[in-house]
């Protein structure tokens, strides 16, 4: 099939994944083994090619059961219990929690410890939050839409964070719902500018093409966030989780196609997804 394809330079890892994988790679090669407490990213075929390392994921249920090893903490971040439990276990730990995310626990302890009353802009469950709302004794409350904001009884005055990764125009939908039921707002963006940054990069990146395939996970919170960008300013846009789900039917001959990702895709895969189209 005779088609121009390009891979947008600005996807791929964040600083963050690209520490914590470096991390990950520098003791694997000396050791061959190493555990880390849940996915080091969220791309499943970048967590199989380190298991094929030696890199063991586990959970905290089997954190538990472990004394006198090493273990890996990933990007995201962890609470304080997990760092409590290593204490009493011996077990050593590599933290590999990003900067921007622990500057963010920081905040959001120094706000708890001032008795103020928090609100996390974030996805239930997810790892980043679970270690944001473990600074504050699990006090905080965690909101992913705003219908939520019902089961709530909120304070009158709250201060508000938001997870990293999450779109920058619904936080601030956020801040502003809340500001009209009256709620005093004390807001704090803090969104990883690696993130909203290529939110802006990525609008005038998928507008240049006839199509694009968008590579990220499945489980990748920006990779959603990212998708949606691409989506809403080239409806042609496609998401794949592998070279394997390129579908020649979407493409017609002479076109332009753009390959981005998210921050959790490694460049390699990109460039698997861009060999797959060319040999179509
Ligand atoms: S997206 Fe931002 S906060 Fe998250 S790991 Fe990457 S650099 Fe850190």
């Amino acid at each position: 099939m005779n088609v121009k394809v390009e891979i947008d330079a600005n996807s791929g890892f964040c600083f963050g994944v690209v520490f914590a994988i470096q991390m990950a790679e520098d003791i694997l090669t000396e050791e061959g083994h190493l555990y880390c407490l849940g996915d080091i990213v969220h791309n499943d075929e970048e967590v199989a090619r380190l298991r094929a390392k030696g890199l063991e994921i586990i959970d905290h249920d089997k954190l538990k059961t472990l004394h006198n090893v090493r273990v890996l903490i990933r990007a995201h971040g962890e609470p304080p219990e997990t760092y409590k439990l290593a204490l009493d276990n011996h077990i050593e730990l590599v933290d590999a929690s990003c900067p921007v995310v622990l500057k963010l626990q920081l905040r959001v302890r120094e706000a708890y410890n001032s008795d103020e009353k928090i609100i996390i802009y974030g996805k239930h469950g997810h790892a980043e939050v679970k270690g944001l709302v473990g600074q504050t004794r699990g006090e905080a409350i965690v909101v992913e839409s705003f219908e939520e904001l019902d089961q709530h009884e909120l304070p009158l005055k709250v201060k508000l964070f938001s997870q990293t990764t999450k779109r920058t125009k619904n936080l601030y939908a956020l801040k502003d719902k809340l500001e009209k039921e009256g709620i005093e707002v004390d807001f704090n963006d803090t969104l990883c500018r690696q993130v909203s940054n290529r939110d802006i990069q990525l609008r005038e990146f998928a507008r240049r093409f006839d199509k694009i395939v968008f590579v990220a996970g499945l489980k990748s919170s920006n990779g959603k966030v990212l998708f949606d960008v691409c989506k809403e300013n080239n409806p042609n846009t496609f998401f794949v989780s592998s070279k394997n789900e390129i579908i020649k039917e979407w493409f017609n001959e002479n076109e332009t196609i753009g390959i981005c990702g998210a921050t959790s895709t490694p460049q390699w895969q990109m460039e698997e997804v861009r060999n797959a189209i060319l040999s179509l």
